[in-house]
């Protein structure tokens, strides 16, 4: 069905401009213009009017694993390897499918609530199937968000049992998911080899090729933790990136997350193989990770994404505070405010996101998905209007996010998700963790 959307104001081509209308055919943006030009062109079709707000981009989390948004408070303030076994290794044994399907509803209604539009769910509890794949896939679909499944592929025997598989098995499920998904607009199925610390070489190996046959990008994540480039340097004789290489995956398939702990030659390879980068600022801060040198890899022409990691390592879980977050850690990190702007953490929530996840998502253009959000002209947060570009990005607060539409649908309107409503979440979760509680 064709919807005519217009608003105040729409955020299109670089620019706030007023009067304009959006023509939504089918989940796609067919036509975008003027509102006069638009609603003559289009003459008796259905048009719905935002009025004192204004139509941006929806946001894209590149990097998530929504089942942590049920771990979020537990065993906080703790080192990495701590926290990782208090929390992570001792609760997700215990959660079934109908507990990664309540996780996967708070985190994506959570996200969709301040604006994200598309997340990459990097998601490694398998329990040897894809039924728990699919129930996070149930998930996104129930709310409507639109959905990369990254899905891990995981064979270090120091983790749960529940993440582990055999390479043969792991690359089967993957490929088994990537058929049943094809053609589907909201569903898209990417391999994602663990990390070097949790993936054998093999398995990185068979992630890769996997990625080749569907012809998708392939997740994994790099450098986190120094004890990863110790690892590395002990296990295999060099430094991840390098590592990486030996194997033959750095390319331009490639979206490493973190890359924390990186040296120069490590930054400049990743830049000459057209590689990309998931960045999760607010986590990296978290678990006290490090500091990825953001402003030297755009330098080397790495391109760049933003997530929120897991939402018990952020804790929050929008993309538009991880543009703030981004753009502030980098400038004290350097000392230099000038080291990084609005629009390069603009470009990495939105249209960048969407080019490394290789979907027409993030920028409101023709033939780009209808995914996109109204900001309220009146908050607070906002003004002065004068200014209102640097205003999204450094001081939007969520409550002026109103209302959400993905793939042409309104999923979220006047501050309430209507797809999935908010006390149902609630209730969810706290029945999971009365469930728990007995265990
Ligand atoms: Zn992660």
């Amino acid at each position: 069905m064709r919807t005519i959307f217009t608003a105040d104001l729409i955020y299109s081509m670089d620019r706030f401009a007023s009067n304009q209308a959006i023509l939504v055919n089918n989940g796609k943006i067919e036509d975008i213009g003027t509102k006069d030009e638009l609603l003559a062109k289009y003459n008796g079709i259905q048009v719905k009017s935002f009025k004192g707000k204004a139509i941006v981009p929806g946001t894209i989390n590149a990097h998530n694993h929504s089942f942590q948004s049920l771990l979020r408070g537990i065993a906080i303030d703790r080192p990495f390897l701590e926290w990782r076994s208090e929390a992570l290794y001792r609760y997700t044994p215990l959660f079934d499918e109908e507990a990664i399907y309540t996780g996967a509803l708070l985190a994506f209604g959570e996200m969709l609530k301040y604006g994200v539009t598309t997340v990459s769910d990097f998601f490694y509890i398998h329990h040897d199937g894809t039924a728990y794949d699919e129930a996070v896939i149930q998930a996104a679909k129930d709310l409507g968000i639109r959905f990369v499944l990254a899905r891990t592929m995981y064979d270090w025997d120091g983790a749960p049992v529940a993440y582990r598989e055999s390479i043969e098995n792991a690359v089967e499920r993957t490929r088994y998911l990537a058929k049943k998904y094809q053609g589907d607009p909201m569903v898209t199925i990417h391999p994602a080899p663990h990390s070097p610390h949790a993936a054998s070489p093999e398995m990185i190996q068979a992630g890769h090729r996997l990625a080749v046959e569907l012809d998708t990008p392939f997740h994994i994540h790099v450098a986190e933790e120094m004890f990863e480039v110790e690892e590395t340097l002990q296990k295999y004789g060099h430094r991840p990136v390098h590592y990486l290489d030996s194997l033959g995956v750095v390319d331009d398939r490639m979206i490493a997350i973190h890359l924390v702990w990186l040296e120069d030659s490590e930054i400049s390879l990743l830049g000459e193989r057209q590689a990309s980068l998931a960045y999760c600022p607010s986590s990296n801060m978290f678990l006290a990770d490090g500091v990825t040198r953001i402003p030297d890899l755009l330098q080397e022409g790495v391109r760049i994404s933003l997530g929120t990691d897991g939402g018990c390592s952020n804790n929050r879980i929008s993309v538009f505070e991880e543009m703030r977050m981004c753009a502030l850690l980098q400038k004290v990190t350097r000392l230099d405010g000038t080291c990084i702007t609005a629009n390069q953490v603009y470009q990495m929530g939105t249209k960048m996101g969407g080019e490394i996840l290789r979907l027409p998502i993030g920028s409101l253009e023709k033939g780009y998905c209808a995914d996109f959000v109204t900001l309220d002209l009146n908050d607070l947060s906002l003004s002065p209007k004068t200014e209102l570009f640097a205003n999204m990005v450094y001081s939007l607060q969520p409550n002026a996010i109103c209302d959400v539409i993905v793939d042409g649908k309104i999923v979220k309107e006047n501050g309430k998700l209507i797809t999935v409503p908010e006390n149902e979440i609630v209730k969810k979760v706290d029945e999971l963790f009365d469930k728990l509680k007995s265990i």
